[in-house]
């Protein structure tokens, strides 16, 4: 886990304290200090949250530790949830835009676009449940003036999707100063899908 939020910062789709990542184990989830800089983290700074809601590790665990529990009560499917405010996911959630099947690879977010959620304050039930809806059919989704979430079956299934993210964000940014792009149609993201499924390929595979 370090060594994932540690590429975070390498990748650059994260900078500061900002960002958490969490993983589903055996005594419950395992989750990010809050307010701790990747640089400096080391495995004792782990937090574990157990199914009581006890809280075991000498920091406090990171503020948005309910968005972490629910997605992963919520969803048998996956094992890891990465948070980050990466650039350009965070330029267009600030507008409340999310990112539609402009690029056959949306697919890869598991459906025909990448939802934007309702604008909520950090660390609060209500952007947990804010991002449970955004998420619905999905493994990706922007959080309104805040930043991105990922999820995945491995830490680094869910690192390499969130770089995914970013990168359609990007392209998506800079193909909108030519006038909003086409969209694909919805069949044919989920041929995408099924193909991707079928051959392993991308961050889940
Ligand atoms: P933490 O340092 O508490 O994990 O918070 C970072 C963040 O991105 C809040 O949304
Ligand atoms: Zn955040």
């Amino acid at each position: 886990m370090v060594a994932v939020c540690r590429r975070m910062n390498e990748t650059g789709i994260n900078q500061g304290t900002s960002g958490n990542l969490s993983i589903r184990c055996e005594d419950g989830i395992l989750i990010t200090p809050s307010s701790l800089p990747y640089e400096r983290m080391v495995p004792a700074d782990l937090v574990v949250l157990r199914p009581d809601g006890a809280v075991d590790g000498a920091r406090a665990p990171s503020s948005e530790w309910r968005f972490h529990r629910d997605i992963l009560a919520a969803r048998p499917d996956i094992a890891v949830v990465l948070h980050c405010h990466s650039l350009n996911a965070t330029a267009l959630a600030v507008h409340g835009h999310g990112i539609p099947a402009f690029h056959y690879m949306i697919a890869l977010a598991g459906g025909p676009d990448i939802r934007c959620s309702r604008y909520e304050t950090f660390g609060t039930q209500e952007l947990s449940d804010a991002a449970l809806e955004a998420l619905e059919g999905r493994v990706a989704c922007l959080l309104g003036h805040h930043g991105q979430i990922s999820l995945g079956t491995t830490l680094d299934g869910a690192l390499r999707l969130a770089v995914e993210v970013e990168t359609l964000a990007a392209i998506y940014v800079a193909a909108r100063v030519l006038g909003e792009p086409p969209v694909l149609p919805e069949d044919e993201i989920e041929r995408v899908r099924m193909k991707i499924r079928a051959m392993g390929y991308g961050p889940r595979g």
